[in-house]
Protein backbone atom coordinates (compact mmCIF):
# COMPACT_ATOMS: atom_id res chain seq x y z
CA UNK A 1 0.00 0.00 0.00
CA UNK A 2 0.94 3.40 -0.19
CA UNK A 3 3.59 4.54 -2.66
CA UNK A 4 3.12 7.74 -5.83
CA UNK A 5 -0.23 7.19 -7.79
CA UNK A 6 0.00 6.80 -11.48
CA UNK A 7 -2.19 8.37 -13.77
CA UNK A 8 -4.92 5.95 -15.38
CA UNK A 9 -3.32 4.36 -18.53
CA UNK A 10 -6.92 4.57 -20.16
CA UNK A 11 -10.20 6.53 -19.45
CA UNK A 12 -13.75 6.09 -18.68
CA UNK A 13 -15.60 4.89 -21.40
CA UNK A 14 -16.89 7.68 -24.48
CA UNK A 15 -21.03 7.66 -22.71
CA UNK A 16 -19.37 8.12 -19.21
CA UNK A 17 -17.16 11.12 -20.24
CA UNK A 18 -19.95 12.57 -21.25
CA UNK A 19 -21.99 12.06 -18.21
CA UNK A 20 -20.06 12.74 -15.55
CA UNK A 21 -19.36 16.49 -17.02
CA UNK A 22 -22.70 17.13 -17.70
CA UNK A 23 -23.88 15.57 -14.08
CA UNK A 24 -21.28 18.39 -12.45
CA UNK A 25 -22.54 21.43 -14.85
CA UNK A 26 -26.48 19.97 -13.53
CA UNK A 27 -25.25 19.83 -9.97
CA UNK A 28 -23.37 23.80 -10.86
CA UNK A 29 -26.16 25.21 -12.19
CA UNK A 30 -28.31 24.06 -9.62
CA UNK A 31 -26.32 25.42 -6.75
CA UNK A 32 -26.29 29.02 -8.59
CA UNK A 33 -30.08 29.36 -9.67
CA UNK A 34 -30.91 27.51 -5.38
CA UNK A 35 -28.54 30.24 -4.29
CA UNK A 36 -29.88 33.19 -6.52
CA UNK A 37 -33.27 34.04 -4.37
CA UNK A 38 -31.59 34.35 -1.37
CA UNK A 39 -28.59 36.80 -2.44
CA UNK A 40 -25.01 36.31 -1.63
CA UNK A 41 -22.96 33.22 0.29
CA UNK A 42 -24.59 32.92 4.37
CA UNK A 43 -22.97 34.89 6.77
CA UNK A 44 -21.64 33.68 9.42
CA UNK A 45 -21.60 34.49 13.10
CA UNK A 46 -18.99 35.02 16.32
CA UNK A 47 -20.51 35.13 19.91
CA UNK A 48 -17.77 36.38 21.69
CA UNK A 49 -17.65 36.60 25.68
CA UNK A 50 -15.33 37.50 28.39
CA UNK A 51 -15.58 39.34 31.58
CA UNK A 52 -15.20 43.15 32.65
CA UNK A 53 -16.25 45.39 35.42
CA UNK A 54 -16.58 43.08 37.85
CA UNK A 55 -19.48 41.36 35.61
CA UNK A 56 -19.67 39.59 32.08
CA UNK A 57 -20.23 40.09 28.48
CA UNK A 58 -21.35 38.97 25.45
CA UNK A 59 -20.84 40.22 21.50
CA UNK A 60 -22.67 38.64 18.72
CA UNK A 61 -21.45 39.44 15.11
CA UNK A 62 -22.55 38.99 12.23
CA UNK A 63 -19.72 38.78 9.79
CA UNK A 64 -21.00 39.09 5.87
CA UNK A 65 -19.25 36.76 3.80
CA UNK A 66 -17.00 39.55 1.87
CA UNK A 67 -15.38 40.43 5.16
CA UNK A 68 -11.81 40.21 5.45
CA UNK A 69 -11.75 41.06 9.55
CA UNK A 70 -10.74 38.78 11.32
CA UNK A 71 -12.18 37.38 14.76
CA UNK A 72 -9.07 38.37 17.13
CA UNK A 73 -9.41 41.88 15.42
CA UNK A 74 -12.65 42.39 16.62
CA UNK A 75 -12.02 40.74 19.98
CA UNK A 76 -9.17 43.43 20.38
CA UNK A 77 -11.54 46.48 19.52
CA UNK A 78 -14.44 44.78 22.21
CA UNK A 79 -11.17 44.48 24.83
CA UNK A 80 -9.46 47.60 23.99
CA UNK A 81 -13.47 49.60 24.54
CA UNK A 82 -14.55 47.91 27.70
CA UNK A 83 -10.83 48.24 29.27
CA UNK A 84 -10.66 52.02 28.65
CA UNK A 85 -13.56 52.45 30.59
CA UNK A 86 -12.95 50.18 33.55
CA UNK A 87 -9.46 52.45 33.62
CA UNK A 88 -11.63 55.28 33.92
CA UNK A 89 -14.28 55.20 35.66
CA UNK A 90 -14.04 51.90 38.52
CA UNK A 91 -14.37 52.84 42.04
CA UNK A 92 -12.94 49.27 42.25
CA UNK A 93 -9.15 50.40 41.16
CA UNK A 94 -7.39 53.00 43.22
CA UNK A 95 -5.55 54.36 40.45
CA UNK A 96 -8.46 54.86 37.76
CA UNK A 97 -9.23 58.43 36.89
CA UNK A 98 -12.10 58.30 38.88
CA UNK A 99 -10.66 57.22 42.10
CA UNK A 100 -8.13 59.96 41.59
CA UNK A 101 -10.80 62.52 40.89
CA UNK A 102 -12.26 60.80 44.36
CA UNK A 103 -8.92 61.91 46.13
CA UNK A 104 -8.87 65.08 44.42
CA UNK A 105 -9.55 68.38 47.01
CA UNK A 106 -12.03 70.92 45.28
CA UNK A 107 -9.92 72.59 42.89
CA UNK A 108 -10.27 72.08 38.93
CA UNK A 109 -9.40 68.25 37.65
CA UNK A 110 -8.36 67.59 34.60
CA UNK A 111 -10.60 64.82 33.10
CA UNK A 112 -10.96 62.59 30.07
CA UNK A 113 -13.10 63.64 27.51
CA UNK A 114 -15.46 59.92 28.20
CA UNK A 115 -15.48 61.05 32.19
CA UNK A 116 -16.67 64.59 30.91
CA UNK A 117 -19.22 62.81 28.91
CA UNK A 118 -20.70 60.29 31.06
CA UNK A 119 -20.42 62.84 33.88
CA UNK A 120 -22.53 65.43 31.88
CA UNK A 121 -25.40 62.70 31.34
CA UNK A 122 -24.90 61.72 34.91
CA UNK A 123 -25.76 65.51 35.61
CA UNK A 124 -28.81 65.81 33.17
CA UNK A 125 -30.30 62.71 34.25
CA UNK A 126 -29.86 63.98 38.15
CA UNK A 127 -31.57 67.29 36.88
CA UNK A 128 -33.97 64.83 35.11
CA UNK A 129 -35.31 63.35 37.88
CA UNK A 130 -34.63 66.02 40.58
CA UNK A 131 -31.73 63.70 41.90
CA UNK A 132 -33.42 60.53 42.13
CA UNK A 133 -29.96 60.02 40.03
CA UNK A 134 -27.13 61.06 41.47
CA UNK A 135 -23.58 59.81 41.18
CA UNK A 136 -21.86 61.48 44.44
CA UNK A 137 -24.25 58.84 46.12
CA UNK A 138 -20.55 57.30 46.27
CA UNK A 139 -20.10 57.41 50.07
CA UNK A 140 -23.68 55.91 50.85
CA UNK A 141 -23.39 53.18 48.52
CA UNK A 142 -20.32 52.21 50.13
CA UNK A 143 -21.60 52.64 53.38
CA UNK A 144 -24.65 50.38 52.74
CA UNK A 145 -22.16 47.67 51.98
CA UNK A 146 -22.11 47.75 47.85
CA UNK A 147 -19.22 49.54 47.36
CA UNK A 148 -15.46 47.54 46.71
CA UNK A 149 -15.27 46.87 50.53
CA UNK A 150 -17.70 45.11 52.46
CA UNK A 151 -18.98 46.01 55.82
CA UNK A 152 -20.22 44.20 58.82
CA UNK A 153 -23.69 46.55 59.59
CA UNK A 154 -25.33 48.63 58.10
CA UNK A 155 -24.97 52.60 59.05
CA UNK A 156 -27.14 54.17 61.88
CA UNK A 157 -29.54 57.16 60.95
CA UNK A 158 -26.72 59.30 62.45
CA UNK A 159 -23.86 58.46 60.08
CA UNK A 160 -26.60 58.33 57.09
CA UNK A 161 -27.47 61.80 58.18
CA UNK A 162 -23.73 62.85 58.03
CA UNK A 163 -23.48 61.65 54.57
CA UNK A 164 -26.09 63.11 53.15
CA UNK A 165 -25.22 66.80 54.61
CA UNK A 166 -22.07 66.25 52.18
CA UNK A 167 -23.66 65.00 49.36
CA UNK A 168 -25.53 66.22 45.83
CA UNK A 169 -25.17 66.02 42.33
CA UNK A 170 -25.57 69.85 42.76
CA UNK A 171 -21.72 69.93 44.65
CA UNK A 172 -20.87 68.42 41.15
CA UNK A 173 -19.57 70.83 38.20
CA UNK A 174 -18.72 69.85 34.95
CA UNK A 175 -16.50 72.59 32.77
CA UNK A 176 -16.94 70.33 29.65
CA UNK A 177 -15.14 73.21 27.19
CA UNK A 178 -12.19 73.80 29.95
CA UNK A 179 -12.40 69.75 30.52
CA UNK A 180 -12.68 69.84 34.29
CA UNK A 181 -14.63 68.57 37.39
CA UNK A 182 -14.48 69.79 40.54
CA UNK A 183 -16.29 69.68 43.62
CA UNK A 184 -17.28 71.46 46.29
CA UNK A 185 -16.33 69.62 48.78
CA UNK A 186 -13.23 67.28 49.70
CA UNK A 187 -16.18 64.51 50.72
CA UNK A 188 -17.58 64.46 47.65
CA UNK A 189 -17.15 60.78 45.98
CA UNK A 190 -18.59 60.02 42.71
CA UNK A 191 -19.74 56.38 41.84
CA UNK A 192 -20.58 55.34 37.93
CA UNK A 193 -21.60 52.06 38.67
CA UNK A 194 -25.11 53.03 37.11
CA UNK A 195 -24.28 54.43 34.13
CA UNK A 196 -20.93 53.41 33.10
CA UNK A 197 -21.45 49.91 31.90
CA UNK A 198 -24.30 51.48 29.49
CA UNK A 199 -21.35 53.72 28.13
CA UNK A 200 -19.09 50.82 27.75
CA UNK A 201 -21.41 49.15 25.02
CA UNK A 202 -22.03 52.34 23.12
CA UNK A 203 -18.21 52.14 23.28
CA UNK A 204 -18.06 48.87 21.68
CA UNK A 205 -21.03 49.71 19.57
CA UNK A 206 -19.12 52.50 18.35
CA UNK A 207 -15.66 49.89 17.67
CA UNK A 208 -17.75 47.64 15.84
CA UNK A 209 -19.09 49.95 13.28
CA UNK A 210 -15.61 51.73 13.38
CA UNK A 211 -14.46 48.28 11.66
CA UNK A 212 -17.10 48.35 9.09
CA UNK A 213 -19.68 45.87 10.83
CA UNK A 214 -23.68 46.48 10.62
CA UNK A 215 -25.17 43.50 12.28
CA UNK A 216 -24.19 42.66 16.07
CA UNK A 217 -25.37 43.19 19.62
CA UNK A 218 -23.47 44.42 22.58
CA UNK A 219 -24.08 43.10 25.85
CA UNK A 220 -22.67 44.11 29.44
CA UNK A 221 -24.13 42.82 32.63
CA UNK A 222 -27.20 43.33 31.18
CA UNK A 223 -27.22 46.77 29.67
CA UNK A 224 -28.24 45.63 25.46
CA UNK A 225 -27.41 47.46 22.32
CA UNK A 226 -28.47 46.23 18.83
CA UNK A 227 -27.23 47.23 15.48
CA UNK A 228 -28.79 45.88 12.05
CA UNK A 229 -30.11 42.40 12.15
CA UNK A 230 -29.29 38.80 13.76
CA UNK A 231 -28.55 35.91 11.84
CA UNK A 232 -32.17 35.41 10.29
CA UNK A 233 -32.12 38.74 8.87
CA UNK A 234 -34.50 39.95 11.54
CA UNK A 235 -34.26 42.00 14.52
CA UNK A 236 -32.60 41.08 17.68
CA UNK A 237 -34.84 39.82 20.40
CA UNK A 238 -33.61 40.61 23.76
CA UNK A 239 -35.22 38.65 26.99
CA UNK A 240 -36.38 40.34 29.83
CA UNK A 241 -35.62 38.84 33.02
CA UNK A 242 -38.30 37.74 35.72
CA UNK A 243 -37.23 39.61 38.58
CA UNK A 244 -36.11 37.21 40.89
CA UNK A 245 -33.40 35.83 42.58
CA UNK A 246 -32.69 32.25 41.57
CA UNK A 247 -33.05 31.24 37.94
CA UNK A 248 -36.34 32.93 37.76
CA UNK A 249 -36.06 32.75 33.89
CA UNK A 250 -37.75 35.25 31.59
CA UNK A 251 -40.68 37.45 31.78
CA UNK A 252 -40.80 38.55 28.11
CA UNK A 253 -38.68 39.05 25.40
CA UNK A 254 -38.61 42.46 22.99
CA UNK A 255 -37.37 43.03 19.33
CA UNK A 256 -34.58 45.81 19.34
CA UNK A 257 -33.95 47.89 16.13
CA UNK A 258 -30.73 49.90 16.30
CA UNK A 259 -31.50 50.61 20.05
CA UNK A 260 -30.59 50.07 23.74
CA UNK A 261 -32.57 48.71 26.57
CA UNK A 262 -30.84 48.66 30.17
CA UNK A 263 -32.61 46.51 33.39
CA UNK A 264 -32.04 48.16 36.90
CA UNK A 265 -33.46 45.65 39.67
CA UNK A 266 -33.45 44.96 43.33
CA UNK A 267 -33.77 41.40 42.96
CA UNK A 268 -29.95 40.25 42.21
CA UNK A 269 -28.05 42.68 44.13
CA UNK A 270 -29.81 42.95 47.65
CA UNK A 271 -29.29 41.21 51.13
CA UNK A 272 -31.79 40.72 53.91
CA UNK A 273 -31.68 42.21 57.72
CA UNK A 274 -34.56 41.54 60.25
CA UNK A 275 -36.15 39.83 57.14
CA UNK A 276 -36.04 43.55 55.25
CA UNK A 277 -34.52 43.46 51.99
CA UNK A 278 -31.56 46.34 51.77
CA UNK A 279 -31.48 46.81 48.00
CA UNK A 280 -28.16 48.60 46.22
CA UNK A 281 -30.30 50.91 44.77
CA UNK A 282 -29.98 53.67 47.37
CA UNK A 283 -32.46 56.94 47.58
CA UNK A 284 -30.28 59.63 47.49
CA UNK A 285 -32.46 61.93 48.80
CA UNK A 286 -33.35 59.15 51.97
CA UNK A 287 -29.79 57.94 52.28
CA UNK A 288 -31.42 54.82 52.77
CA UNK A 289 -32.45 51.80 49.77
CA UNK A 290 -35.30 51.89 48.08
CA UNK A 291 -37.79 49.83 49.52
CA UNK A 292 -41.01 50.15 47.10
CA UNK A 293 -42.65 47.48 45.14
CA UNK A 294 -41.17 48.25 41.81
CA UNK A 295 -38.78 45.41 41.19
CA UNK A 296 -37.30 45.90 37.97
CA UNK A 297 -37.07 49.13 35.27
CA UNK A 298 -36.02 48.23 31.87
CA UNK A 299 -35.79 51.60 29.60
CA UNK A 300 -35.29 51.62 25.63
CA UNK A 301 -33.09 54.41 24.18
CA UNK A 302 -30.60 54.99 21.26
CA UNK A 303 -28.16 55.10 23.28
CA UNK A 304 -27.07 52.61 26.37
CA UNK A 305 -25.61 55.67 28.47
CA UNK A 306 -29.04 56.86 28.62
CA UNK A 307 -31.33 53.82 29.10
CA UNK A 308 -28.47 53.07 31.86
CA UNK A 309 -28.93 56.04 33.92
CA UNK A 310 -32.61 56.52 33.59
CA UNK A 311 -32.88 52.42 34.00
CA UNK A 312 -31.69 53.61 37.93
CA UNK A 313 -33.36 56.42 38.29
CA UNK A 314 -37.09 54.84 37.69
CA UNK A 315 -36.12 52.20 39.98
CA UNK A 316 -35.11 55.34 42.57
CA UNK A 317 -38.27 56.71 41.77
CA UNK A 318 -40.42 53.91 41.83
CA UNK A 319 -43.98 53.30 40.43
CA UNK A 320 -46.33 56.07 40.60
CA UNK A 321 -43.45 59.15 40.54
CA UNK A 322 -40.89 56.79 38.03
CA UNK A 323 -44.72 56.23 35.54
CA UNK A 324 -44.87 60.56 35.87
CA UNK A 325 -41.70 61.02 34.53
CA UNK A 326 -41.62 58.20 31.77
CA UNK A 327 -45.20 59.86 30.70
CA UNK A 328 -43.44 63.40 30.80
CA UNK A 329 -40.35 62.41 28.93
CA UNK A 330 -41.84 60.45 26.44
CA UNK A 331 -39.82 57.33 27.27
CA UNK A 332 -40.12 53.74 26.21
CA UNK A 333 -40.28 51.61 29.56
CA UNK A 334 -41.65 48.92 31.09
CA UNK A 335 -42.13 48.02 34.65
CA UNK A 336 -42.00 44.75 37.00
CA UNK A 337 -44.08 45.54 40.10
CA UNK A 338 -44.66 43.14 42.87
CA UNK A 339 -47.79 42.23 43.86
CA UNK A 340 -49.50 40.86 47.00
CA UNK A 341 -50.01 37.35 45.83
CA UNK A 342 -45.92 37.21 45.33
CA UNK A 343 -46.38 37.70 41.96
CA UNK A 344 -45.72 40.54 39.21
CA UNK A 345 -47.66 43.37 37.20
CA UNK A 346 -46.50 44.98 34.54
CA UNK A 347 -46.83 47.80 33.61
CA UNK A 348 -45.57 49.75 29.74
CA UNK A 349 -45.29 53.14 28.83
CA UNK A 350 -47.02 54.35 25.36
CA UNK A 351 -43.46 54.41 23.57
CA UNK A 352 -42.71 50.84 24.59
CA UNK A 353 -42.66 48.84 21.05
CA UNK A 354 -45.26 46.60 20.44
CA UNK A 355 -42.94 43.30 19.52
CA UNK A 356 -43.06 43.36 23.28
CA UNK A 357 -43.84 39.42 23.95
CA UNK A 358 -45.08 39.67 27.28
CA UNK A 359 -46.01 36.52 29.44
CA UNK A 360 -44.92 34.31 26.55
CA UNK A 361 -44.06 31.31 28.03
CA UNK A 362 -40.66 29.32 26.61
CA UNK A 363 -39.33 32.45 25.27
CA UNK A 364 -35.27 31.37 25.74
CA UNK A 365 -32.61 33.63 25.10
CA UNK A 366 -31.61 31.57 21.85
CA UNK A 367 -33.90 33.88 20.73
CA UNK A 368 -32.02 36.19 20.47
CA UNK A 369 -29.79 34.55 17.75
P1 LIG B 1 -27.59 49.57 38.19
O1 LIG B 1 -28.98 49.78 38.61
O2 LIG B 1 -27.19 49.90 36.79
O3 LIG B 1 -26.64 50.44 39.15
C1 LIG B 1 -26.75 50.34 40.55
C2 LIG B 1 -25.48 50.82 41.14
O4 LIG B 1 -25.40 52.25 40.99
C3 LIG B 1 -25.39 50.55 42.64
O5 LIG B 1 -24.73 49.32 42.91
C4 LIG B 1 -24.60 51.76 43.12
O6 LIG B 1 -23.21 51.53 42.94
C5 LIG B 1 -25.04 52.87 42.21
N1 LIG B 1 -26.23 53.59 42.70
C6 LIG B 1 -27.11 53.22 43.68
N2 LIG B 1 -28.07 54.13 43.83
C7 LIG B 1 -27.83 55.10 42.92
C8 LIG B 1 -28.47 56.31 42.59
N3 LIG B 1 -29.59 56.71 43.22
N4 LIG B 1 -27.96 57.09 41.59
C9 LIG B 1 -26.82 56.71 40.93
N5 LIG B 1 -26.16 55.56 41.22
C10 LIG B 1 -26.66 54.76 42.18
N6 LIG B 1 -17.93 45.22 40.57
C11 LIG B 1 -17.09 44.32 41.12
O7 LIG B 1 -17.54 43.50 41.92
N7 LIG B 1 -15.76 44.29 40.80
C12 LIG B 1 -15.23 45.17 39.91
O8 LIG B 1 -14.03 45.13 39.61
C13 LIG B 1 -16.08 46.14 39.32
N8 LIG B 1 -15.61 47.06 38.45
C14 LIG B 1 -16.45 47.99 37.92
C15 LIG B 1 -15.94 48.95 37.03
C16 LIG B 1 -16.77 49.87 36.45
C17 LIG B 1 -16.22 50.90 35.50
C18 LIG B 1 -18.17 49.87 36.74
C19 LIG B 1 -19.10 50.84 36.11
C20 LIG B 1 -18.69 48.95 37.64
C21 LIG B 1 -17.84 48.00 38.25
N9 LIG B 1 -18.30 47.07 39.15
C22 LIG B 1 -17.46 46.14 39.70
C23 LIG B 1 -19.68 47.16 39.61
C24 LIG B 1 -20.62 46.13 39.10
O9 LIG B 1 -20.50 45.81 37.76
C25 LIG B 1 -21.96 46.72 39.51
O10 LIG B 1 -22.67 45.70 40.12
C26 LIG B 1 -22.77 47.36 38.44
O11 LIG B 1 -22.16 48.44 37.82
C27 LIG B 1 -24.14 47.78 38.96
O12 LIG B 1 -24.90 47.61 37.88
P2 LIG B 1 -26.33 46.96 37.94
O13 LIG B 1 -26.72 46.77 36.52
O14 LIG B 1 -26.34 45.81 38.86
O15 LIG B 1 -27.20 48.09 38.62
Amino acid sequence: MGGPVSPPTSGPPPLRRMIVPALFVGALFLVVFLRQPNGPEPSNQWVLTGQTMGTAFTVKVVVPPESEISQSEVEAAIRGAVDAVDFAMSTYQDDSELSRFNRHGNGPFDASESVIEVVSEAQRVAKLSAGAFDITVGPLVDAWGFGPDPVTDPPGADAIAALLSENGYQRLEVDAAQHTLRKDRDAIRCDLSAIAKGYAVDRVTHELSRLGLHDFMVEIGGEVRTAGSNMGGGAWRIGIERPEKGPGGLWSAVALRDTAMATSGDYRNYYERDGVRISHTIDPRTGYPITHKLASVSVIHPNCMTADALATALSVLGPEDGRQLVEREGLAALFLIRTADGGFEEWASDAWPDENTAGVAGVTDEEDE
